[in-house]
């Protein structure tokens, strides 16, 4: 335990964060956790399944007999990996509403913890700084403009040859934005002992080159 390290990366949806989180993670040779993953994922079993988000049974039984797990990138559901099964925009709706129910975010934040115990990570999310590790040794709160996160979610969406329009993205982004902040269990919010970065005005590299100093 004694030198284990433990970095928080959290913010809104499309601020950078994974991209931020995975580069810091390869510099310092340590796992990078993506925990929007493991709500895509929960979201998209359950779409799947056709369980409803008020369903509190059937989604109980669906977190029992559900196994997430990470390995060398990918991003594993009950053995098939679903990497981009769960890069839609459809199940970026899902996962919202799926983290908004309380056995849902139970499950993983368990899940969560019992990774970070085991090994030094960078974890990204939305409550790692406030609810997964309130002791994290480092602590970030990424934000841009939405207007800025629609353009890169906009363009990342389309390097992935899936067909977007911005207006779209953007409302998704508002929308997500205020499922994520004013939820009743865990609202999106800044611990307040993080470091808030705001990345409208700033490349990638300056991002991982201003978290890499903070931390030194
Ligand atoms: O980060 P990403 O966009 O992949 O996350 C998908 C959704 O999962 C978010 O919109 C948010 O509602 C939820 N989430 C969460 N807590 C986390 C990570 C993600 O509620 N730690």
């Amino acid at each position: 335990m004694e030198d284990m390290i433990r970095i928080a990366v959290d913010g809104p949806s499309g601020a950078g964060k994974s991209t931020i989180a995975k580069a810091v993670a390869q510099r310092l040779g340590i796992d990078y956790i993506d925990t929007g993953a493991m709500y895509r994922a929960i979201g998209y079993k359950m779409l799947k399944k056709g369980i409803n988000v008020d369903d509190l049974e059937g989604i109980q039984r669906l977190l029992d007999t559900t196994e997430i797990d990470f390995s060398k990138g990918d991003i594993i559901l009950d053995g098939q990996v679903i990497n981009d099964l769960i890069r839609t925009p459809e199940i970026s709706k899902q996962a919202s509403s799926c983290s908004a129910v309380g056995i849902v975010r139970e499950k993983l934040v368990d899940l969560q913890q019992k990774m970070g115990r085991a090994k030094s990570v960078v974890m990204d999310g939305r409550d790692i700084g406030t609810v997964v590790f309130p002791d994290a040794e480092y602590k970030f709160f990424i934000t841009a403009s939405p207007e800025e996160r629609a353009k890169r979610r906009y363009n990342e969406l389309i390097e992935k040859g899936q067909k977007v329009n911005y207006d779209q993205v953007l409302a998704d982004i508002t929308d997500r934005d205020h499922n994520d902040s004013t939820r009743e269990i865990t609202p999106l919010r800044k611990a307040e002992d993080a470091i808030e970065v705001d990345t409208t005005n700033m490349t990638i590299e300056e991002v991982i080159e201003y978290i890499c100093k903070e931390m030194k």
